[in-house]
């Protein structure tokens, strides 16, 4: 989650796009544009809340001592327990060990250690596929004698992955295909948990149909007062954005779609994509407390973080049921989404530096205006050129770096 602040600033600073996806969307090949949505949910703020309090707790130590992960992972299989979820992990337990260098006496060590839990699919010749729906528990821990709570980074996510999988749980009739909860170890540490679970998972790692994943759900970029949530990885799966139409979006939730090469690697997807895993990344973006002792839970927008708990519970519960899966995309197919997504942004941001609230220099000023115009002129044109992909994607770096 490092540029993604930037980024997601811009984006959240708009946030005018909702779920009704322009005309391009209409004609993209359907999972089953027949398939009705299984009612699930909805999940309230009062159910997410508690989890965030819990897991950004002070007796969690940050996430990022040996005590305050061993309780954080306390709290994640109670929880699995209690929902009466299955162990994941072929020994039968909630966790999956990530092993270390050899000491010096040749022992064997422990890295890190990763949660995970699941529930089998209720059809038969589906069961064996799975959805995964993820959040890393690590964070940064105490440092120079602060505790960096990370609530938003990522207790917000832990919270959404706990109430799917209430909600799931629950159904009279579970979903078809499995769905597994997995919670990360080492996200902090070049995704070293994730990498592992992706080069050591209990089935052949194709059996995977979407991998979920989610860090910082629960602010908003720049602490703009946006209500959107940026919804990465589509292009590797166009069908995605025909389900995130189907399911449609909780009032008061504006959906932006990217493509993930706008922020690079940010978060555990990276293992995922590397192995052609169908995947969705979501995430309100960063903010000035990110990775400060500023992330508290007080500071968390419960009700935000609850609508997109709901869109990920639908999301899930869609594909799950689906009578086919969807499918990797080579090349990736582009979205035109995100060149209207940086225009409104860009709108923004100039309106931002208009009003006072945002200090642009008077050059950042002038190419923010130059960027925002062509993006106009490429909207008015219809379709963005191959050769002008780059330019936007220097455009969005340039947007971050310079704005956020
Ligand atoms: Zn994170």
């Amino acid at each position: 989650m490092k540029t993604l602040r930037m980024l997601s600033g811009l984006l959240l600073s708009l946030g005018l796009f909702s779920t009704s996806l322009p005309s391009l969307v209409a004609a993209e090949k359907s999972v089953n544009s027949t398939q009705s949505v299984r009612f699930v949910g909805p999940i309230a703020a009062g159910e997410v809340r508690p989890h965030v309090y819990k897991l950004a707790g002070a007796e969690m130590e940050g996430r990022g001592t040996a005590r305050g992960k061993r309780l954080a992972r306390e709290y994640l299989i109670r929880q699995y327990q209690e929902l009466g979820l299955k162990p994941l992990f072929p020994d039968g337990g909630f966790l999956q060990q990530i092993p270390g260098k050899t000491a010096d006496d040749g022992r064997p060590t422990v890295r890190g250690i990763n949660v995970g839990a699941w529930l089998p699919g209720s059809d038969a010749e589906l069961r064996d596929e799975f959805i995964i729906v993820s959040a890393h528990y690590d964070h940064l821990g105490i440092l120079g004698g602060r505790i960096y709570p990370g609530a938003d980074d990522n207790a917000s996510s832990m919270a959404m992955v706990l109430e799917v999988a209430r909600q799931l749980k629950k159904q009279p009739n579970p979903p078809r295909r499995s769905i597994v909860f997995l919670n990360f170890d080492l996200e902090e540490n070049l995704l070293w948990g994730s990498r592992w679970f992706a080069a050591h998972p209990p089935w052949p790692i194709e059996q995977v149909k979407l991998f979920i994943t989610a860090d910082l759900l629960g602010r908003s970029l720049g602490n703009l007062p946006m209500q959107s949530v940026f919804v990465l990885g589509s292009e590797r799966a166009p069908e995605l954005r025909t389900v995130l139409q189907r399911v449609g979006s909780p009032r008061g939730l504006q959906v932006e779609r990217l493509c993930t090469d706008l922020v690079g690697t940010r978060s555990d997807y990276g293992p995922f994509r590397d192995r052609r895993i169908p995947f969705l990344f979501f995430s309100t973006g960063e903010h000035p407390d990110y990775h400060t002792p500023q992330d508290t839970a007080d500071r968390i927008d419960y009700e935000q973080l609850a609508r997109i708990s709901n869109l990920v519970l639908k999301i899930v519960a869609d594909v799950a049921d689906a009578d086919s899966p969807p499918e990797w995309a080579t090349p990736p197919k582009s979205d035109f989404a995100e060149v209207e997504a940086l225009h409104r942004i860009t709108a923004q941001i100039m309106a931002a530096h208009d009003g006072g609230v945002l200090n642009l220099g008077k050059v950042q000023r002038f190419f923010v205006s130059n960027i925002h115009t062509k993006l106009g002129s490429i909207i008015e044109r219809g379709d963005l050129q191959p050769h002008e992909r780059p330019w936007l994607i220097r455009s969005a770096q340039f947007l971050l770096i310079t704005v956020f």
